[in-house]
């Protein structure tokens, strides 16, 4: 039986040593370091994210700011608003949510933000920066599977170097699948980047010591897509016809060959956040120097 590796205590543990950090911030620069989040619009899913990204925040210590706009909200508007939030001192990290409303362009946006400040990781630049190796800011759901992935190896008594392992990112998004891959690539994986052009899924997938699932189909990767002693990252979020949360991995089924795997929910999803705070953390030592 698979060892479930616990996204909710690693992420609690997380966000008492961003909190620490916080403190230490505070004390050497007499203020907190702040985030803003702006949602543009109403959907309800977006302020439900939102107000968890802000209340997070606060409970680490961390200034968080909620800036909601109206759907109505031009592009140019946005756009001179992200520069006002650029351009305040006391500002270390800005958050636009995504989906925007249509008629604005996310690239133009995404663009608009100081790659110093974008703690999504988002920019051009930061994603630049980790194609080629050098310090930037890291998308947060790809930090939170590498530090899901770190903390199974450290409980197996493995260390973090995955050479010789074959990894298999199914998705390519530029937020989750691409990142994902850099990052594995990093600790020396041999990576595969599967999308929904390739062939024989299945197959690929069971040549994979990591495998890791980006792709927002509900419970897609079964007990016969995984090597055994596979750790499996499920980083889906989707709901089932009976409206009940699950991931892009058949959890029950993986458990029956896998290693390891994370859970949904309990998994991914609360790393995620809890790497955002961690990404504010780090912007705001930066620009203090
Ligand atoms: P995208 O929709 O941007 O990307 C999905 C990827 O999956 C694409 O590359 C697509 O391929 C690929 N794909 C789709 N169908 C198949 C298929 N049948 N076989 C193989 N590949 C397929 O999604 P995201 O990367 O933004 O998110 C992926 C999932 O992760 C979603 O469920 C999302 O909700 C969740 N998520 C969870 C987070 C968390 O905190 N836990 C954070 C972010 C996302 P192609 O490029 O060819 O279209």
């Amino acid at each position: 039986m698979a060892r479930i590796i616990d996204g909710k205590a690693l992420a609690s543990k997380l966000r008492e040593r961003v909190a620490t950090g916080v403190a230490e911030f505070h004390a050497l620069t007499g203020r907190a370091p702040g985030l803003d989040v702006v949602l543009v619009g109403d959907d309800p899913a977006s302020a439900v994210y939102t107000r968890n990204k802000e209340k997070a925040a606060a409970e680490v210590g961390i200034r968080g700011a909620l800036h909601r706009l109206p759907t109505t909200t031009t592009e140019a508007e946005l756009l001179e608003f992200v520069q006002r939030l650029n351009a305040d001192p006391a500002i270390d990290g800005i958050l636009v949510q995504l989906p925007l409303p249509n008629g604005i362009d996310p690239n133009r946006v995404t663009d608009a933000i100081d790659p110093s400040k974008d703690v999504d990781g988002f920019h051009p630049v930061n994603a630049g920066m980790l194609c080629v190796g050098r310090e930037g800011l890291v998308p947060c759901t790809p930090r939170g599977c590498m530090a899901l992935l770190d903390a199974h190896l450290a409980a197996i008594g493995a260390g973090p170097d995955l050479g010789g392992k074959h990894a298999v990112v199914i998705g390519r998004s530029n937020i989750v699948g691409k990142p994902m891959a850099q990052l594995l690539l990093a600790r020396n994986a041999t990576v595969t980047v599967a999308h929904s052009r390739t062939r024989d899924l299945p197959a690929l997938c069971r040549t994979a010591d990591v495998l890791v699932a980006a792709v927002g189909r509900p419970k897609m990767v079964g007990a016969d897509w995984i090597k055994p002693g596979a750790i499996v990252l499920d980083v889906g979020i989707n709901r089932t016809a009976e409206g009940k949360l699950c991931g892009d991995v058949d959890t029950e089924a993986a458990m029956t060959v896998a290693g390891a795997v994370t859970p949904v929910p309990g998994g991914v999803g609360p790393m995620t956040i809890a790497m955002l705070l961690e990404n504010t953390l780090t912007a705001a030592s930066r620009r203090v120097g």
